[in-house]
């Protein structure tokens, strides 16, 4: 009997994450958390110009005493000492030591960012980190030695698959695309299609990615009790098994 899989994808390990885990144990939700092993306690701000509304809005790192007039929110990461009890439970994927562009790495830069972070986040964590997503979506092709060298089973991209992917799974790991942000216009639209989709001959996949500051956009398409509404509507599914992606990955027997 083929099965359907739910799963979300965090990134940047967030202050905001400590309640979208609390929101994720109440309904029973797996997850999975791209980490950056070099940059834990960091403290940024994410921009939008709330004018252009939110979906269209690019997220822009700004000084918020330098630019009244952009909104922004906070990019606040967890401390290294506190990361382990917040995540506990939840899948832990790597995201480079420092959040880098791939794209623009030399060969030696790529590896090391890859291999060094999924060391660390393996050791502090105690679990396997098999997963891993492209800061800025960028460098999946040239990144493919370094990922394979680290022991990474799955690599997820920033980008949609579109609706020609259906909910399939990844015809390749190691560029996954996601299959919906959840800041998008068409969040529900796509989940109620996930929902009335029939699993018969295969198994069916949904990845849907966030970062925890967006929730603190308040806005109409990103704000805490829409995200609380997901998760509702995911998890009256009994069908729908809500897990992590390498959980997904592996029952589906792909890893
Ligand atoms: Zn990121």
């Amino acid at each position: 009997m083929a099965k359907k899989y739910f799963t979300w994808s965090f990134d940047d390990g967030l202050e905001q994450d400590k309640r979208i885990v609390d929101v994720l144990r109440k309904n029973g939700m797996g997850a999975t958390f791209h980490l950056n092993s070099g940059l834990f306690g960091d403290k940024t701000y994410e921009g939008r110009i709330g004018n252009l509304g939110m979906t269209e809005a690019p997220a822009i790192r700004f000084d918020p005493r330098k630019h009244h007039l952009l909104r922004y929110v906070e990019h606040f990461r967890i401390p290294a000492n506190e990361v382990v009890d917040v995540y506990r439970g939840f899948e832990i994927a790597s995201h480079t030591v420092s959040h880098a562009n791939l794209a623009r790495c030399t060969e030696e830069e790529r590896t090391r960012e890859i291999a060094d972070d999924v060391r660390a986040l393996s050791s502090m964590f105690g679990q396997a980190v098999i997963g891993f997503a492209f800061p800025y979506g960028a460098g999946a092709k040239k990144s493919r030695p370094a990922l394979e060298a680290a022991g990474v089973r799955y690599a997820r991209l920033a980008t949609s698959a579109g609706g020609a992917a259906g909910f399939r799974f990844p015809r390749d790991p190691l560029a996954m695309p996601l299959t919906c942000w959840h800041i998008s216009k068409k969040t529900f639209a796509t989940l109620q299609a996930f929902f009335d989709a029939r699993a018969e001959d295969d198994d069916l996949f949904f990845l849907m990615f966030a970062h925890g500051y967006e929730f603190d956009f308040s806005t109409h398409h990103s704000n805490w009790t829409r995200f609380e509404r997901i998760c509702d509507a995911v998890a009256s599914h009994d069908d729908i098994e809500c897990c992590s992606i390498g959980e997904a990955l592996a029952r589906h027997g792909q890893i």
